[in-house]
């Protein structure tokens, strides 16, 4: 049976702030402040979400990394369970810039939660015969750790990219920026997204002799360049015309010699943002995090449908495509972006206290002793359940950042050895308690069943779960790594169900037809396809 897209078993709603959510928010304050060490807080002349914006950004350190972890010599551990949605890619640009390279290196620092597989960095100088290019496997810092390799990439211009692959596609080959040479000279592609297309594209190309050099969706893009018909020596014209015939999500960036180009589909799946450098020069990057770690200023986002080139002209503007209604990804407001970014024109981190409030207001507890958020992601949400429920919030799970990337296998006599390498309880605030546990998203199940147990051996007395997303029903197929859906807990139990299977004495999500009343006018401007099933693209074979 499909999910209930209603609120939660548990009864009773307080969505008002009252005295008792600035008691609350007070509490959040003190016991943030004192996890952040940081002593007392400052006046709340802010009022009490924008202060505690501030300082849940400080304790969470913006970080909102999937919790996984790959090991060596073919040994997979996910130390949360591996119930968590993936970002496919990050993308980075810079235009007109002496240290571009340096300023990509910064941007993809601060999109690594978009990708952990894999980093590149390509670069243009105008006097260059070719590209320039450094990429591997692994953390940007790590693809990097030999300053020689990025002092090696000159040039005033750059991209790079994250990469998260999915099982079997882990190949240096398929990490971008890709490189080939056309005809008029070399030219790299940075691709987040999924083109819903590729493998009938692929398969026409390869028919008039294609080869293809990676598994990669993103290099059908680069043969279709090779292959248009425009105009030799016009990049941006190869670019209309390649994209024209591709279907699906990209946010892209496309570099040559002599020019940079951005394009976004027209529906604008993924976010793509413009910044402009101290240098002079320009910043494109996936989010505006990005920007604000290069220094760079936010100026717009680049249009769903636009096509900036960025060359030694000027930067010009063109929408090539027929247009379409946006599509912006509602996920990336739940769980994928950065907090400190702002996406599609909203702050992630507002975006996801006020999915906090409304869960709080269908879905209340209001016996509940305490409020705990499971981190790092699930802290702006808890956050805003605390202050509109008056439930105080505390950090009742802490989660380790010093969790490395190899573990040895763990005896089978430790129970869940995963998720208490990441995740411990705080029996001080959780023993004798009725707890709410709230997460950004429920994937299988797996994760929440864990945390759930862990919170009764420490002692809670209830244990009620709030997930600040609707049920997850489908898989997605614009640039975000979904399991099949019958691996979704969702897709195959009702929320009863679902809540039995993980353990908790109630369950609750926010409901889809709040997260609309969220969006506003804006609803029908955003996918929600992984919750209702209305898919504004169908994959073609
Ligand atoms: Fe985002 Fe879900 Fe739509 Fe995919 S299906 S683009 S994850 S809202």
């Amino acid at each position: 049976m499909m999910a209930d897209h209603g609120g939660a078993a548990a009864a009773g709603a307080a969505g008002t702030r009252g005295p008792e959510a600035a008691a609350s928010a007070a509490t959040v304050v003190t016991a943030l402040a004192a996890a952040a060490g940081t002593g007392a807080p400052g006046p709340l002349d802010s009022g009490p979400a924008g202060h505690l914006a501030t300082v849940a950004a400080a304790v969470a350190g913006g970080a909102t990394s999937p919790a996984s972890a790959v090991g060596d010599g073919g040994f997979v551990f996910d130390a949360a369970g591996g119930d968590s949605l993936r970002e496919e890619c990050g993308v980075v640009g810079v235009w007109g810039d002496p240290a571009s390279a340096a300023t990509v290196y910064y941007g993809l620092h601060a999109l690594q939660h978009r990708g952990q597989e894999g980093a590149g960095i390509v670069t243009s100088a105008p006097d260059g015969e070719d590209l320039l290019e450094h990429k591997g496997l692994g953390l940007v810092s790590e693809v990097f750790a030999n300053v020689a390799d990025l002092e090696r990439l000159t040039g005033h211009a750059a991209i790079g990219h994250n990469r998260y692959s999915t099982a079997g596609a882990k190949s240096v080959r398929n990490v971008q920026p890709l490189v080939a040479t056309f005809r008029d000279g070399p030219v790299s592609v940075a691709h987040n997204g999924n083109l819903t297309n590729a493998p009938r594209l692929r398969v026409e190309l390869e028919l008039r002799g294609s080869i293809f050099h990676t598994s990669s969706d993103t290099e059908v893009i680069l043969h279709l360049m090779a292959t248009s018909v425009s105009s030799a020596g016009e990049l941006s014209r190869r670019v209309a015309d390649a994209l024209g015939r591709v279907e699906g999500a990209y946010s892209v960036l496309i570099l040559s010699r002599e020019s940079l180009v951005a394009v976004r589909d027209p529906r604008g799946f993924r976010p793509l943002v413009l910044g402009a450098l101290p240098s002079g020069g320009h910043m494109l990057a996936s989010e505006s995090c990005a920007l604000d770690l290069a220094g760079a200023s936010l100026v717009r986002e680049v249009e769903p449908g636009e096509m900036l080139v960025l060359s030694a002209t000027g930067m010009a503007s063109y929408f090539p495509f027929a247009r379409a209604r946006r599509r912006a990804c509602v996920f990336e407001h739940i769980y994928f972006s950065k907090p400190s970014s702002v996406v599609f024109g909203r702050s992630v981190y507002a975006s996801r206290v006020r999915f906090g409030e409304l869960l709080a207001a269908t879905a209340g507890v209001p016996h509940a002793d305490v409020v705990v958020p499971v981190p790092e992601s699930g802290v702006p949400a808890a956050l805003g359940f605390s202050a509109a429920s008056g439930v105080p919030f505390q950090q009742g799970i802490l989660r380790s950042h010093y969790v490395g990337r190899t573990f040895i296998q763990p005896s089978q006599g430790v129970r869940d050895i995963g998720v208490k390498l990441k995740l411990a309880p705080v029996r001080s605030v959780i023993a004798g308690k009725v707890v709410v546990a709230v997460d950004d998203s429920i994937v299988r199940g797996t994760t929440s069943k864990k945390i759930v147990l862990m919170l009764r051996d420490a002692g809670a007395t209830e244990v009620h779960m709030r997930i600040a997303c609707p049920p997850i029903i489908g898989s997605c197929y614009y640039g975000v790594d979904t399991p099949d859906r019958e691996s979704l807990i969702s897709f195959r139990n009702d929320v009863e169900a679902t809540r039995e299977y993980i353990g908790a004495d109630s369950l609750g999500f926010l409901p889809l037809d709040g997260l609309h009343d969220f969006l506003g006018e804006e609803a029908d401007t955003f996918c929600d396809a992984c919750f209702s099933g209305q898919y504004p693209i169908l994959p073609v074979e």
